[in-house]
């Protein structure tokens, strides 16, 4: 068996290496100038020269089973055209909703899922009206290529448009009302192609400048009705989709319920405790999903956490203790850059966030 990775960053590299231990083999698909480190040493590197047709392309990773993704910002051109070759898990239709945010809120609405309310602006001009129009504060974001709080502007008043002045091409934008939120949580969750959906428990994420710094399981706050709204929305998503591998959602928690923000159709940062504190971790799930195996348990007892290693290399001996797990990713260290992280299992959700609390300021002291 061999799998195709799009990408050659962590998280083909932590798939790689849980494919690995069972046997599959992997080829990665790289970008000009994509830094392929992570995977090094894991299977053959592509880097696909202008005018390789599909099946050249095809032959040169090795004449995969699967071709699957690590990113959502890859051309869906480049990804369907190994169709006529081979499966292509997830479905490219996920990879090009999740592209665009419009598109990707337009979606979850007709599928019944909640989200921020939003409006379409192509224009400054358009941007105060939309603006009025839900009433501030609003977030502006570029429809497409914003990740990690990039291509966002925070606008109280008309006013504040101004921040915006010398960004006017970086439209067209998505405008979305800012919602109250009591804490920010995710989901991880599998389907394989005989419509088997599993499902991990609902993780709470920290952010810090607009990149993840902390998630952890269980979210005591959340209620059983919440959790199963969310996990009902996923599933629903998931069967619409006819989707298959490891699909993620990243959710508001508010007084009135549960509001979706945005979907990833991939393995999720928020997801990498599960490499502690499941017996299938995420990246083995996904494999076992697109090579349509059946999908491991995932309900847990304990707690378990993770912190991102941001710009940070960490000394092993003198951080870690004996329910830390290290995983780093070979990449060279450059501030806020993701270059591992930590996982932490704890017996209980207080004696957790106790030890997360003590390794963040270990690492970032
Ligand atoms: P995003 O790029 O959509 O993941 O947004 C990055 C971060 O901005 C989120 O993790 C939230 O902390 C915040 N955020 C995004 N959209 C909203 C919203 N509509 N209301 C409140 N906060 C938001």
């Amino acid at each position: 068996m061999r799998i195709a990775v799009l990408g050659t960053g962590q998280l083909a590299r932590m798939m790689a290496l849980e494919g690995i231990a069972m046997g599959v083999e992997f080829s990665f698909l790289k970008t000009p100038g994509e830094d392929s480190r992570c995977v090094e040493h894991l299977g053959c590197v592509v880097e696909a020269s202008a005018g390789d047709s599909a099946a050249q392309i095809y032959a040169l990773l090795g004449k995969p089973d699967v071709v699957t993704t690590e990113k959502e910002g890859v051309s869906v051109v480049d990804y369907e055209q190994f169709l006529p070759y081979c499966a292509v898990s997830p479905p490219a239709k996920a990879v090009w909703l999740t592209q665009n945010r419009l598109r990707e809120k337009n979606f979850l609405n007709d599928q019944g899922v909640p989200t921020a309310a939003y409006k379409p602006a192509d224009t400054l001009a358009q941007v105060t009206s939309a603006a009025q129009a839900l009433g501030f504060p609003v977030i502006v974001k570029t429809q497409e290529n914003g990740y990690d709080g990039k291509g966002q502007w925070w606008l109280d008043s008309v006013a504040d448009i101004t921040k915006m002045h010398g960004d006017e091409a970086s439209g067209p934008w998505l405008l979305e009302k800012v919602v109250p939120f009591e804490r920010e949580v995710s989901v991880v969750a599998a389907r394989s192609a005989n419509g088997e959906v599993a499902v991990y428990p609902i993780s709470e994420n920290v952010h810090k400048n607009g990149i993840l710094l902390t998630s952890f399981v269980p979210v005591v706050q959340i209620s059983a009705s919440q959790a199963a709204e969310v996990n009902a929305h996923i599933t629903r998503i998931m069967q619409e989709l006819e989707y298959v591998g490891v699909l993620s959602m990243e959710c508001f928690v508010t007084a009135q319920g549960i509001v979706a923000n945005e979907l990833a159709p991939r393995v999720h940062n928020s997801g990498h405790w599960t490499q502690s504190a499941m017996p299938a971790s995420q990246f083995e799930q996904h494999v076992r999903a697109i090579l349509n195996w059946p999908l491991a348990p995932t309900q847990m007892t304990g707690a378990a956490g993770m912190l991102n290693l941001l710009g940070v290399a960490v000394e092993p001996s003198a951080v870690l203790k004996p329910r830390h797990a290290l995983h780093w990713y070979g990449k060279a260290v450059r501030p806020g850059r993701k270059v591992g992280h930590i996982n932490i299992t704890a017996p209980t959700p207080e004696a957790l966030r106790e030890q997360l609390k003590q390794l963040e300021s270990d690492v970032y002291a």
